[in-house]
């Protein structure tokens, strides 16, 4: 049966692209993303083009139907769940070949096109992208920017936001409009806050349009890049380490550090069976990740790297077992082996939660890293006196961004120390953090964020809204209830 008595309809479980679909097994396939959360849609489309997008938002916008934009469906907060019902577009089929503009150092692209494949073809043009998200190979350009994605590179390079430069897009009426961040570095015309609009797309997650192309600029390649993993003692000396290394964020002349990462002990015993030759530490701090890179092919990053080590043995870093990593292959037999850690404690998540409703709670949160010994030991103190363990933290510690994640065994264990880390919300939110730092906010965290946004953030987001979507149809429940 057809949603929309003028399109083609498929017999299988996916419409051909142009076509709207209400086959039972496709409506059931995108009510899901990588969350919890369930949803299932009226209709699926897959638009071949702007004018499909634009045909499915009036009919949406004249019925009243929520719509909802998705890409690769890799949300983990129900952002690509149309709860609620309505109709899903499926931006993943517009995937063309992105522009590579290198008089101007941008790209421009397809909503579809794969984040890691656009990475790949500005590397070929002698440019580079460098927001990592970990879900790169799979993800969309423009889900990755309607959720301001961001990785481990964030420490030097920040989030989509920073690299977005242009939004193509079609609004909740069914209009094209155009978003681009002025070509000037100097401006000043009344709050800063208004003055890229791009900037309002990134993070918006569906809400107030449907993107059909983004711009970003790019970077020159790094000429090379170097990682060391080093253990420490103890979570103080690292802590007092990861503190050094922010005051050298520069690294000497031509040389820069990209990322500061951390697995802790409980994470290091986790791949430690998996390493194959790669020295994994052993010492009760865990281990520190620190990736250099350089855009000056004469700079030689094994010197630099040495002398950060020598800045850090004062520190008790264990350096005379530190492991390089040398070369892209290094880099991804280590990346492996950290993916390892997320994807063996959700599966162990999903084990508790089916045998006894308890499961795996994780923090997105981020702190100042002055603050980060009291918050840390705070938790300890606490999630001991309630009887809690299986603590694995990991994760971008440079930035105050550590990862806690609590395997709870059951139901009663959950509710305890989902209180805990609501209690530690409240100290990390005093200490001048803020409770979600990647990931989006979807319909999971939105309650989360609610108290803790800056005042006048409601009502600006109210008249973007009205602006962009006066008939309120466009991603229902991303990032506000409605
Ligand atoms: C294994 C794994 C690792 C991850 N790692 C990270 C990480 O390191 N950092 C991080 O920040 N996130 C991470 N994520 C979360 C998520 O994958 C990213 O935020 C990702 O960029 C979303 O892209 P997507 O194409 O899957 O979007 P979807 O999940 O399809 O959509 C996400 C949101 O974007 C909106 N959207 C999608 N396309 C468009 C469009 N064309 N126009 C308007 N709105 C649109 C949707 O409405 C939805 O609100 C990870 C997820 C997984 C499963």
């Amino acid at each position: 049966m057809s949603a929309d008595g003028d399109r083609a309809i498929p017999s299988g479980g996916q419409p051909d692209v142009g076509g709207v679909s209400t086959d039972d097994a496709l409506r059931a396939r995108f009510s899901r993303d990588v969350s919890v959360v369930v949803g299932t849609p009226d209709a699926v489309q897959r638009p071949r083009d702007i004018q499909d997008i634009q045909d499915a938002v009036r009919r949406c916008a004249a019925t009243h139907t929520p719509l909802l934009p998705v890409g690769a469906r890799t949300s983990t907060t129900g952002a690509s769940v149309p709860v609620g019902g309505g109709w899903v577009t499926d931006l993943s089929a517009l995937n063309g070949e992105p522009v590579v503009d290198t008089d101007a150092g941008e790209i421009s692209c397809p909503p579809g096109a794969v984040l890691a494949e656009v990475q790949a073809l500005a590397r070929r043009h002698g440019y580079d992208l460098p927001v990592d998200p970990t879900s790169a190979p799979d993800c969309t350009v423009g889900g990755a920017v309607a959720t301001n994605a961001s990785g481990p590179s964030s420490y030097r390079h920040g989030a989509m936001a920073d690299w977005l430069v242009a939004v193509d897009l079609v609004d909740g009426r069914g209009e094209r409009v155009e978003l681009r961040a002025p070509r000037v570095p100097k401006r000043a015309m009344g709050p800063a806050a208004f003055q890229s609009s791009p900037r309002w797309f990134a993070g918006s997650e569906g809400t107030l349009g449907i993107a059909t192309r983004v711009g970003f600029r790019l970077r020159a390649a790094p000429a090379g890049s170097l990682g060391a993993l080093v253990g420490f003692p103890t979570r103080r000396d690292l802590l007092d380490a990861v503190a050094w290394l922010r005051q050298r964020r520069h690294a000497g002349a031509g040389r820069y550090v990209r990322a500061v990462e951390w697995l802790d002990a409980a994470c290091c015993a986790l791949i430690a069976p998996l390493a194959k030759g790669m020295r994994v530490p052993g010492g009760q701090g865990g281990a520190l990740l620190v990736e250099l890179e350089t855009h000056d092919a004469g700079v030689d990053l094994v010197d630099a790297v040495s002398e950060l080590l020598d800045g850090i043995t004062p520190l008790n870093a264990d350096v005379a077992n530190t492991q390089l990593l040398l070369n892209p292959s290094d880099f991804q037999a280590f990346d492996h082996l950290r993916h390892h850690v997320p994807d063996s404690l959700n599966r162990r998540g999903r084990r508790l939660a089916d045998d006894a409703g308890g499961g795996k709670l994780s923090t997105d949160w981020s702190a100042p890293v002055t603050a980060l010994p009291d918050l840390l030991d705070w938790t300890d103190t606490r999630l001991a006196e309630l009887g809690l363990d299986g603590l694995y933290m990991y994760g971008h510690i440079g930035d105050g961004h550590p990862h806690l994640n609590l395997l709870c065994p059951d139901a009663d264990v959950r509710t305890r120390a989902f209180t805990a880390l609501k209690e530690q919300l409240a100290r990390v939110v005093a200490a001048g953090g803020v409770p979600v730092s990647e990931h989006g906010i979807g319909k999971l965290k939105r309650d989360l964020v609610r108290p803790w946004l800056p005042v006048g953030a409601v009502a600006a987001w109210r008249g973007l809204k009205q602006a962009f979507d006066p008939h309120g149809i466009l991603a229902p429940g991303n990032v506000f209830r409605p």
